[in-house]
């Protein structure tokens, strides 16, 4: 590991100048000290933010606020969350280890990196970690690469559960920076690879999340996570689902759906969404709908599966959402 400097800030104010040094942010450090580790990463200044305030979480009646150094292990546990919004605690659950769901924060999960193996070995190639030296992943290992919103330039999935469950809610990041406040949905927080895969969202130097916005609605309670992994432990998304529905007069008036492990980022599927609403929700409506996840996917030598999976993932989800008591009104 490269020799670095440790320093501690404890107003938001702090981050602007220590970012102008070139200062890289650290919380749990379940990501930045393992990026260092494989020297992928190899920042001279580290800038401790845990003295910030940014803990909280709340649950308000217009909306779930979870404060961006919130720990992973506190937001699944908060009992408004299981209650309210049983998607995002169930996600966090499904994560990493417990070990590690008590050191990492909400923000840290958020910008977490891939786990694209030609990424994390830098005697590799790789666009994301050196632009413009390649993409060995297109023609190497690709079982748990991405079938959605892949490039020519980069195949990785995004990492993240949490981000899954938070696309599918409409949930917002609220981000301070030298220029002021501002917010944007997660879902458009992300970048596409395209020709940058190493630009992986909006973010700009300096730039801190301070806290994730999930707004209520009737349809957070009645959703669920699902996660196809190849152990059932401390591993990352073949696939994965989180889908909320709402069931009124025996019809579906509101569906979220958003897959994990198959796109370059936290997958919403709209069309799947609206193919639901107005249907009888069994199975039949459901695989009709789920048929459209892949529209425009592309396959790789070795992920062809997924295309077989992702829809079953899907149907699996929504059935046990209706099969379970509450679920459907
Ligand atoms: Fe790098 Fe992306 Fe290709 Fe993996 S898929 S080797 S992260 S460019």
């Amino acid at each position: 590991m490269n020799p670095f400097t440790l320093t501690r800030i404890t107003q938001p104010s702090e981050a602007f100048s220590a970012a102008a040094a070139n200062g890289r942010f650290i919380a749990g450090g379940t990501t930045v000290v393992d990026l260092m580790r494989e020297g992928v990463e190899t920042p001279s200044l580290l800038v401790d933010i845990n003295a910030l305030p940014l803990r909280e979480i709340r649950a308000h009646s217009d909306r779930l606020e979870i404060g961006s150094l919130a720990r992973m292990a506190d937001v699944a546990a908060h009992a408004d969350v299981a209650r309210s919004y049983p998607m995002i605690s169930q996600a966090l659950l499904l994560s990493a280890s417990a070990q590690l769901r008590n050191m990492a924060s909400i923000g840290g999960n958020l910008l977490q990196r891939t786990r694209c193996t030609y990424f994390r070995d830098v005697t590799s190639a790789c666009n994301k970690r050196e632009p413009g030296t390649g993409c060995p992943a297109r023609d190497g290992e690709n079982r748990m690469h991405a079938i959605l919103g892949t490039s020519a330039h980069c195949v990785a999935t995004h990492p993240s559960d949490l981000a899954v469950a938070l696309v599918a809610l409409d949930a917002k990041v609220r981000i301070i920076g030298a220029g002021g406040e501002r917010t944007i949905g997660l879902e458009n927080f992300y970048a596409l690879p395209a020709e940058t895969p190493h630009v992986e969202n909006t973010l700009q130097p300096g730039e801190l999340i301070v806290s994730v916005d999930v707004p209520a609605g009737p349809h957070t309670a009645q959703s669920t996570y699902l996660k196809v992994r190849d152990r059932q432990s401390y591993e990352f998304a073949l696939v994965s689902a989180a889908v909320a529905l709402v069931v009124e007069r025996g019809a579906v008036s509101a569906a979220r759906v958003a897959v994990g492990g198959v796109g370059t980022r936290p997958w919403r599927l709209h069309d799947v969404e609206k193919a639901l609403v107005g249907k009888t929700p069994n199975r039949e409506s459901f695989v009709s709908a789920a048929a459209l996840a892949i529209r425009g996917a592309e396959r790789l030598a070795h992920n062809a599966f997924k295309l077989e999976l992702l829809p079953r993932t899907i149907v699996r989800a929504l059935e046990s959402l209706v099969e379970s008591p509450g679920a459907a009104a």
